[in-house]
């Protein structure tokens, strides 16, 4: 857990989040300002900055993040319609929470390139 990390506080149960799911290693809760009808953040338990500060011992946590979208998304009935999965990585990639986070985002059609 790294202090003053808002999704570390997530994760921990400090901070009120709507979960979806949640083990050992992976916590998904619904964006607190949605960008689609369907919008939910997978987070590992584990501090990690962005994609950019992946370790090559992070590779197994992160096919964990992965299969967990899939599964969230059969769970909310999304799979079939599709979904998009994001990882804004830095400033350029738009990433305001400096804690890895994938966005599962579905129940509209979206657009590409995306802004
Ligand atoms: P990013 O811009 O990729 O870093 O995404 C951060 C996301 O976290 C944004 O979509 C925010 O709406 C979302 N967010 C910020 N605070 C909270 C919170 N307390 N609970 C749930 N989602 C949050
Ligand atoms: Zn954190």
């Amino acid at each position: 857990m790294s202090e003053n990390c808002l999704f570390c506080k997530i994760a921990a149960g400090e901070i009120p989040s709507t979960e979806v799911y949640s083990d050992e290693h992976i916590v998904a809760f619904r964006d607190i300002s949605p960008a689609a009808p369907q919008h939910i953040l997978l987070i590992p338990r584990k501090h990690i900055q962005s994609v950019a500060a992946l370790a090559e011992q992070d590779g197994e946590l992160m096919g964990k993040l992965l299969l967990t979208a899939k599964q969230v998304a059969i769970d909310l009935g999304i799979a079939e319609s599709g979904y998009r999965c994001v990882l804004n990585t830095g400033e350029d990639g738009g990433q305001t929470v400096h804690h890895l986070h994938l966005h599962l985002l579905a129940g509209r059609q979206m657009s590409w390139p995306p802004g």
